[in-house]
């Protein structure tokens, strides 16, 4: 079922990666880095509940309030005559065992926070006590808990992620032509120009202005290359191997060779540095009526130097047509008609 904060959430990941409205809606959660509502959620209750059951009872109220059977580092609790302020309830009040999972549907003689600590079970590994985070803020002569328990602390809260992870791709499967994997950090890509970011997150999702990626207002398009005509015109083929691409590719793409979701340039911002000037200089996934595709020059006089030549005799040409062109400029500004 759609909810209003579905929809917003969406046009937050739109927003994010200025994708078409025509993306799959689990694509671009996949490409936005950011998780669905419903599993984001789940998420940040786990992590609120691993932040109760691992805080100090001193400094935490809600710590302090956990069921009597919850076996804290500390020995300070709150009266349990405190947690009637929390409660609100009617008079008859039954603890919930910290392993107990809250009944279904929920008992109104249960608090709500005897529930929390249950959901940190799963990523504490068995531990018999909690430990202690955010030393920082224990009073001057803290008792730390030993060193095991507060790395145990850090890896229940990875474990949380890599939970978060498991379920999204489970969940939420993306359609068979897309296989990047789900992730928390934002592609580093998204650091690149905003026009270039917005061109590789449309190709990597399939709904872009290549002609391979036709969209449901034009179904049946030809998707043949427009510059080759030999092959669809894929994102793979664009980048890789299209031929009338080849003088660009090989002057700036050096060392992409994949584009998989494995693929190192993923990764590695001196080549997506790479991929962003290729993109720019052949306009590749940019509207074709603004950029329309050009072909490259077979003998690009002036960028490069002609086979043959020597380099020196190259470099001082190309500087005596410069300084020609200068001074006949020059010239033609001092003559009479231009004064008044
Ligand atoms: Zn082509």
């Amino acid at each position: 079922m759609t909810t209003g904060l579905d929809t917003f959430w969406r046009k937050v990941q739109r927003w994010t990666t200025n994708c078409f409205s025509a993306t799959p809606t689990r694509i671009l959660s996949v490409e936005s880095c950011l998780p669905p509502v419903s599993l984001l959620i789940t998420h940040r209750q786990r992590l609120a509940a691993l932040r109760v059951v691992c805080s100090p009872r001193s400094l935490k109220p809600a710590t302090a309030r956990l069921p009597p059977s919850f076996p804290p580092l500390s020995a300070h609790r709150a009266l349990d005559s405190s947690r009637a302020l929390t409660r609100g309830l009617s008079s008859v009040y039954l603890p919930l065992h910290w392993k107990t999972p809250r009944p279904v549907p929920p008992m109104r003689t249960h608090l709500p926070v005897d529930a929390v600590a249950h959901r940190a079970i799963p990523f504490t590994l068995g531990l018999s006590r909690m430990p202690m985070i955010n030393s920082h803020l224990v009073c001057p002569t803290p008792i730390l808990p030993p060193k095991s328990l507060m790395d145990s602390t850090y890896s229940a809260l990875k474990r949380v992620r890599e939970k978060l992870l498991v379920e999204w791709a489970s969940l939420f499967p993306t359609s068979g032509y897309y296989l990047h994997p789900p992730a928390l950090h934002p592609r580093p890509f998204m650091g690149l120009g905003k026009f270039v970011a917005v061109r590789i997150y449309e190709m990597r999702a399939g709904n872009s202005y290549l002609a391979a990626h036709p969209t449901w207002r034009s179904p049946d398009a030809d998707t043949s290359c427009p510059r080759c005509g030999l092959e669809p015109e894929t994102f793979e083929h664009a980048i890789l191997s299209c031929p009338s691409r080849q003088h660009s590719r090989s002057r700036l793409l050096h060392g992409v060779t994949d584009i998989g979701p494995e693929a190192p340039l993923w990764s590695s911002l001196p080549l997506l540095k790479r991929l962003a000037a290729f993109i720019g200089v052949t306009s590749t996934g940019f509207p074709p009526t603004m950029f329309p595709p050009t072909t490259p020059p077979s003998s690009p006089r002036f960028l490069s130097r002609p086979p043959g030549c020597p380099l020196r005799s190259f470099v001082f040409f190309r500087w005596l047509r410069y300084r020609v062109v200068g001074l006949l400029f020059f010239i033609l500004c001092r003559l009479p008609f231009f004064d008044d």
